[in-house]
């Protein structure tokens, strides 16, 4: 019965979209397989390497960002434990966002690998990670380092804007959308984070230096972890990222 309405399902897909995904995997079959960490205070590039990095080696991202606000959105009771410390721009507790980055990493669209946005953030985080990963017969490959200095943040986070379904980024002066709050790709409205304010970003910040720098530490130690020039342009960070995933 399910395979018969999977059938069904993919009769009234469209032919151009079954031949772009056929292609897609043909091409991503030919990729090694990647887990990639990437680590850096708000505002420092991940989300705009990501996508990128995603589409080049068919990896799926996860952002624990992004599902933490999805969570909240749809009033989930994980939305509902993670939203006060999220408002506050602090981080919610570690067996929260353990327990679903664990879940999303059994998609299929994980298959090759995956990179792992925002997560972890807490030394916990990593060796619990670490510990997923040993069950799995599989271990981190790199660790991307987006260094940057705080004062470049500001104006990157408060001029930020998103398009909440695929991730994309914009910003109203270093990469302003075709037509004022509206997805170039889509046409649907883009949004403002609320915790991309200055007061926030503060708190944000702290808790970067405080609990998310020690995991540049832990991995360092195990020498997977490459630093980049984040606070170079996005096409130049991109060639560093190039640079470092295809040693
Ligand atoms: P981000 O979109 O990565 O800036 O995350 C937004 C907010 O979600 C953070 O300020 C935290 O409150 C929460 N968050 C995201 N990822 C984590 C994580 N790995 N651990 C704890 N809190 C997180």
């Amino acid at each position: 019965m399910a395979a018969n309405s999977a059938a069904l399902a993919l009769e009234d897909v469209p032919s151009v979209d079954l031949m772009t995904e056929l292609l897609r995997r043909m091409k991503c079959s030919s990729k090694p397989d990647k887990r990639l960490i990437l680590i850096g205070p708000p505002g420092s590039g991940k989300g705009t390497q990501s996508p990128i990095i995603k589409d080049d080696y068919c990896l799926c991202h996860l952002a624990t960002g992004d599902m933490l606000r999805a969570a909240v959105a749809a009033k989930t009771p994980l939305g509902v434990k993670a939203k006060e410390a999220m408002d506050k721009g602090e981080l919610v507790s570690d067996d929260l966002v353990v327990g679903i980055i664990d879940e999303a990493m059994k998609k299929p669209s994980c298959q090759k690998g995956f990179i792992l946005d925002g997560f972890p953030r807490t030394v916990v985080q990593a060796q619990k990670l670490d510990e997923v990963l040993e069950k799995q017969g599989v271990r981190v490959d790199k660790v991307l380092n987006f260094a940057i200095d705080d004062a470049i943040l500001e104006e990157r986070i408060t001029g930020r804007w998103i398009h909440p379904s695929s991730g994309r980024s914009y910003h109203t002066k270093f990469a302003p959308p075709k037509t004022p709050g509206v997805d170039d790709v889509t046409g649907e409205p883009l949004i403002q984070r609320k915790d991309d304010t200055v007061a926030v970003l503060k708190s944000r910040l702290e808790a970067f230096h405080r609990q998310t720098e020690p995991v540049i530490d832990y991995y360092a130690k195990k020498g997977i972890v490459a630093n980049l020039h984040a606070e170079k342009a996005p096409k130049e960070v991109t060639s560093e990222v190039q640079k470092v995933l295809s040693s």
